[in-house]
């Protein structure tokens, strides 16, 4: 929890607990887990009692006092990032605790509050009941965090019917860390029926042409893609296939996408020429675009390198990529 942050996208962090339940591929190597093992606090897992947070609610209010400074400074709202050590939906949290982050949040309201979550299922499940009724606040977006074109399946669709239905201002996907290719632009959503996170657009399988399956009408877009690979020791690596497509993808339907990093393997085609003498000593593998068991020829195989999440830097296709959803700017 901190009035600064080094998370690139956000500028502060509030946390209102500690502690979690790992639930997807993507929780493998938590960093929220490595700091708490770290310092020995024993709230992860489940059955875990979850650390409540004491400085959380004096934390946020200061910084909706200092809303006017920190804008007069930079030109816009401060980015709030709501439970980086934690998730907010989590089900084994008391919902006292939860209601307290809630009622805090929504007073906050210079401030741009990012709620981001690996459990859409539980939002209009948690969240106040007169948020479900019109009452969401215009200062809070919301996101959820996905790995693969599996997670992108299951939650992208549904994200997009919560904005709709509950009026959030904008709503956004952080796929970090990228552990495979996801199309975004093509997500089944049931047997003969895509769904097109960046623009709402539903579509039917050509296939199916000559019976067709009624088509929904279109939902709301997502509003922004954050891509990143992991880091920490047993990261795994991105192959920039898979986010050169997302960010084509944006650039194609006019969606804010931020390339947060490479993590700490870098592809050998982002390999600058001078660094080439220190990758000599690295550790390699070679990394298919399709990593998928069932992949019947390995395409696209990609050497990548490990050198480390700074050496690794953020360039992807030779640009940064650090665009904000219009709420955030
Ligand atoms: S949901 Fe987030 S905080 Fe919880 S275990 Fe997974 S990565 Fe960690």
């Amino acid at each position: 929890m901190a009035e600064r942050s080094a998370i690139e996208w956000c500028d502060a962090t509030v946390n209102f607990w500690w502690g979690c339940t790992k639930v997807s591929p993507g929780c493998d190597h938590c960093y929220a887990e490595e700091w708490n093992r770290f310092r020995g606090t024993g709230v992860w897992g489940l059955g875990a009692e979850r650390r409540k947070i004491k400085g959380a609610t004096s934390l946020i209010r200061k910084l909706q006092r200092d809303a006017d400074k920190f804008e007069a400074e930079h030109g816009r709202r401060r980015r709030v990032f709501m439970q980086s050590m934690s998730d907010t939906f989590d089900n084994e949290v008391d919902d006292a605790w939860r209601a307290d982050l809630f009622a805090e949040a929504a007073g906050a309201d210079r401030l741009a509050i990012i709620l981001l979550t690996k459990r859409g299922s539980n939002v209009a499940k948690m969240v106040p009941a007169h948020w479900l009724d019109g009452g969401w606040p215009k200062h809070i977006g919301l996101m959820v965090t996905m790995t693969d074109h599996i997670e992108a399946e299951r939650d992208a669709e549904r994200l997009a019917k919560l904005k709709k239905r509950l009026g959030i201002p904008w709503i956004g996907v952080s796929i970090e860390p990228m552990l495979g290719p996801i199309n975004l632009r093509r997500l089944r959503v049931s047997r003969d029926l895509f769904f097109d996170a960046l623009t709402g657009v539903y579509s039917v399988s050509p296939v199916r042409a000559h019976r067709p399956p009624p088509i929904p009408e279109p939902l709301p877009g997502l509003d922004w893609v954050i891509v990143g690979g992991e880091s920490g020791k047993s990261a795994r690596p991105l192959h920039p296939a898979w986010a050169s497509e997302i960010a084509r993808h944006c650039r194609d339907t006019g969606t804010a996408v931020l390339f947060k990093q490479w993590g700490e393997w870098l592809p050998k085609i982002a390999v600058q020429p001078h660094s080439k003498s220190v990758l000599r000593r690295t550790e390699t593998i070679e990394l298919p675009a399709d990593p998928s068991p069932f992949a019947v020829v390995q395409l696209d195989v990609m050497t990548m390198y490990r050198v480390g999440k700074a050496n690794a830097g953020r360039l992807l296709d030779g640009r940064e990529y650090l665009q904000f959803p219009e709420a955030l700017r």
